[in-house]
């Protein structure tokens, strides 16, 4: 019989760099992958490209897979011989129900091993800096949670027994039961003016904190406006978060960035959003679809020009896939139009001579004005402008067009497309992006005035232009860092006039 096996594995808080060496060495293994909603951005971009990737957490406020559904998926798919990975939020043993399904794994005879996480309510207090133990404020640590619903059986936790407890008490409760937890407390012994803080998406970039008496503290919440999740640590402990705090928000924290460009160069900006504090929705709008063809013959031309990343991985694929690798652009200079392709060449062991200096085909014509050139390749998108090809041949040069790949519909979720719709910027990173873009939401588009439209160049636009739509920024410099940047400018920049800050 088949030897699938399924791994209980904690996620961490939220901070991806809190992941186990172990985490992602068994997420880059599974087959099925089952996860909750909490857990890291990018916590799946390590899983194969064939895994089956199985949310099972609650969608806008609906109803969770039941248990029962989830240990079945579960036993199912281990007894079919898969790699499963169970990924959770946090500590799949501490308020994670692990243990249930652990129990289930067991009774029906199912291997499995547990791969134990970085807890909330150790990490969420400590990127507040409060540690939970300290040699003269605590010498224990309790960790509760309850119902978030006074009202439903189960809620009514032993406040007299908490409130007599010897050390910090961390909560792993929503807001919405803060005031009658600080309320319960309070009249079972605990001191009026004994610190409590309340930490909101903690080790995240835009984690909040708030610190104060445990009689103010959830009318201090309440203004904030905190939400889930959040830890609330009542102590002396959580006054010590008031002089070692150390966390920095994020310049883009709180901000929602849409990121339309294809799944496969989408994570490498997500992330760098992220960095940044950023919340991010990826809508692929299109996805890279190589054409397949022979491998041009390089040594016939004195120089190669490459359009984008894309360009110089179906390129290289196919002199791979022929049995050639670097060899084969001996001799011939080759030549970029930003950065970003440089970076591509480069990963395959090739310097471009040539990067234009404005990332624009129009800027790469710049940079060849006084190069010779006498047979050159364009080698690029099946539909492109022909600014380049024309520049060249009008400077006397043959020139032979190599279309490698097509751009196709990404068909994107709905409900990541909505949110995109939504989501504080909206990122256009090619004229591509904008034309499925609009495919997918639907001719004539209008965004919603709170959105701002971001276009990485002049050309991408124009596209935005012709739709009847202007964008609200463009980055000064065409590529993904000049797009960041433009963000990050556009987002720490005085508005006048509001109230958003
Ligand atoms: N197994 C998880 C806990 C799951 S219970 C763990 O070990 O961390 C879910 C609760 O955990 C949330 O309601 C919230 O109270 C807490 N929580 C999870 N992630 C959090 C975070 N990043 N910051 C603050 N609290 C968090």
């Amino acid at each position: 019989m088949s030897s699938g096996r399924v791994s209980l594995v904690g996620a961490g808080p939220g901070d991806p760099g809190l992941m186990t060496v172990r985490a992602l060495e068994l997420i880059a293994r599974a087959d099925v992958i089952v996860h909750d909603r909490l857990i890291p951005a990018g916590a799946l971009d390590g899983a194969r490209a064939g895994a089956e990737l199985v949310y099972v957490g609650k969608e806008g406020g609906g109803p969770s897979t039941p248990q029962e559904q989830i240990t079945s998926l579960l036993v199912d798919h281990a007894r079919a011989g898969a790699r499963v990975v169970r990924l959770k939020g946090g500590d799949p043993f501490v308020f994670g129900r692990g243990g249930e399904e652990a129990l289930a794994l067991r009774a029906a005879d199912v291997a499995f091993d547990v791969v134990p996480g970085v807890t909330a309510g150790v990490a969420a207090p400590a990127y507040a800096g409060i540690p939970v133990t300290n040699r003269d404020r605590a010498s224990a640590v309790a960790f509760v949670t309850g119902h978030e619903d006074p009202t439903k059986p189960g809620s009514a936790l032993d406040w007299p027994a908490l409130a007599r407890f010897p050390g910090t008490l961390v909560f792993y409760m929503g807001v919405r039961a803060l005031a009658e937890l600080t309320a319960s407390l309070q009249e079972a012994g605990r001191p009026a003016a004994e610190p409590a803080a309340v930490v909101e998406r903690g080790t995240q970039s835009d984690q909040r904190v708030v610190i104060d008496r445990l009689d103010r503290l959830a009318e201090r919440a309440a203004e904030a406006g905190l939400r889930a999740p959040a830890v609330t640590v009542v102590g002396a402990v959580a006054d010590l978060g008031l002089q070692l705090s150390w966390w920095q928000r994020g310049p883009l924290a709180g901000r929602t960035v849409a990121i339309t460009r294809a799944r496969a160069q989408a994570s490498e900006l997500a992330a760098r959003l992220r960095e940044l504090g950023a919340r991010t929705v990826e809508t692929p709008t299109i996805r890279i679809q190589p054409l397949a063809g022979p491998p041009p013959e390089l040594s016939a031309y004195d120089l190669v020009c490459l359009t984008s990343p894309n360009g110089v991985v179906s390129l290289y694929d196919r002199i791979q896939l022929a049995g050639g690798d670097a060899r084969a652009f001996a001799g011939t200079t080759i030549a970029a139009i930003g950065p970003g392709t440089a970076a591509a060449l480069a990963e395959r062991g090739l310097r471009a001579e040539i990067v234009a200096e404005r990332f624009v085909a129009e800027g790469l014509v710049e940079a060849l004005s006084q190069h010779p050139v006498r047979r050159a390749l364009v080698a690029r998108a099946a539909v492109a402008r022909d600014v380049l090809p024309d520049a060249l041949r009008a400077r006397g040069a043959e020139v032979d067009v190599l279309p490698l790949y097509e751009t196709r519909a990404g068909n994107p979720a709905s409900d990541a497309v909505g949110r995109a719709q939504a989501a504080d910027y909206l990122t256009f990173t090619s004229s591509s992006t904008v034309r499925f873009w609009l495919e997918a939401v639907g001719a004539p588009w209008t965004p919603s005035p709170s959105t701002r439209i971001v276009s990485i160049g002049p050309v991408t636009s124009a596209t935005l232009r012709e739709a009847g739509v202007e964008p609200t920024l463009e980055a000064t410099r065409h590529d993904i860092e000049g797009l960041v940047a433009t963000l990050v400018a556009d987002a720490t920049a005085p508005r006048d006039g509001s109230g958003t800050g």
